[in-house]
């Protein structure tokens, strides 16, 4: 470690939440290092939606000052006694979650990810009082349940994207039974759904893209899908009456007198829609009548982020089958450019910001 100064502890934070999309750069108390802990200097933080759900106050107050970023990859810096699986130096990733009890029934089924006292990346706390802030910064630490060693296949630009948006598709696309022989429909070609595509095809199944227009069609096909579907042709739904087993949505956004039951007519027999887009806290799903659900048996859930064996799993298939994101790259300081781009919905398919403030030898 000769020649390296030790962590500072610095991130681009929201301090005003009137201006929440003007980040400027804030020193922060990082939790007290345990003998569980792993402590690592970030190179790269993908941005995902739940970024700017948070620091724009769509899913509650914000309490300032907030750094957001959950989609982390960096070199470890330090670990804590009882740490085993990675040392200094290793290339390793964090995603949403950096907590949980590690003893309840959820956890003991590695289902860790629904544990009823997670703590998440950012905007939380940790038992220690210490608020939790996530990845637009220089460093973290966390539990080593919740840091992933990185496989030498998968670059770390590439892999960051994968801890939160990566992981929150491919969990219920493996907890639903997705691989060959099934078909699996993927509402809404942003981050989440570019890689619902890549990894349903990845997992052998036959796979449709809907999408609104057909700006992103030749997209879609170039990440696996078989079909693309334009989701503004009215009708659109008619052909392709029971037809999944699973529809995985992305959409986190439901307009007036949008209506699930013409999604919710192509599930095959015990289909199953699986929303993992989570709107802000005004935009509830719309109404269901239970004639939508009955007459095909079909069943509606969600799924929250993914386990620490989720994510193994996934970065291994990934390294195995060659699984790249779609990424646009930015200086973490431009990160109000990629909320921009969010957005908009300009973004193709992720943005991943690289440090700034202190680059990583
Ligand atoms: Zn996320
Ligand atoms: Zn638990």
């Amino acid at each position: 470690m000769s020649g390296q100064k030790e962590l500072e502890f610095k991130g681009y934070a929201v301090t005003d939440p009137s201006a929440w999309s003007q980040l400027s750069v804030v020193p922060f108390q990082p939790k007290n290092f345990g003998p569980d802990d792993v402590e690592l200097a970030i190179t790269h933080c993908g941005v995902c939606g739940s970024d700017l759900h948070t620091a724009s106050g769509g899913w509650g107050p914000v309490s300032p000052p907030l750094i957001v970023g959950h989609e982390i990859v960096g070199k470890v810096t330090r670990v804590g006694e009882n740490v085993k699986d990675v040392k200094v130096g290793d290339r390793v990733g964090i995603g949403a979650q950096v907590g949980s009890c590690l003893k309840c029934r959820a956890c003991n089924d590695n289902y860790e990810n629904y544990c009823p006292n997670s703590i998440y990346t950012y905007a939380g706390q940790y038992p220690d009082g210490v608020r939790t802030q996530g990845g637009y910064a220089t460093a973290i630490r966390a539990h080593h349940h919740f840091v992933f060693p990185i496989p030498d296949q998968l670059e770390s630009r590439h892999a960051a994207p994968m801890l939160c948006g990566g992981v929150t598709v491919f969990s219920p696309l493996k907890a639903n039974g997705c691989g060959p022989g099934k078909k699996v429909g993927v509402i809404g070609i942003g981050g989440l759904g570019h890689f619902a595509v890549m990894f349903a095809k990845a997992m052998g199944a036959e796979v449709w893209a809907f999408t609104r227009g057909t700006a992103k069609a030749e997209d879609a096909k170039k990440m696996g899908a078989d079909h693309v579907v334009d989701t503004t042709v009215d009708g659109y739904w008619n052909d392709l009456f029971r037809t999944f087993d699973i529809i995985i949505s992305t959409v986190d956004h439901f307009p007036p007198g949008v209506t699930l039951r013409n999604i919710f007519s192509m599930l095959y027999v015990h289909g199953k829609y699986i929303t993992v887009g989570m709107p802000d806290m005004d935009e509830p799903l719309p109404t269901i009548h239970p004639f939508d659900i009955t007459l095909n048996g079909c069943l509606v859930g969600g799924s929250a982020i993914g386990s620490r064996e989720d994510v193994m799993e996934m970065l291994q298939l990934a390294a195995e089958k060659g699984i790249k994101p779609w990424i646009q790259e930015l200086p973490m300081k431009e990160a109000s450019k990629a909320f921009e781009g969010v957005k908009s919905g300009k973004v193709r398919y992720r943005y991943v910001l690289q440090q700034d403030i202190a680059p990583v030898a």
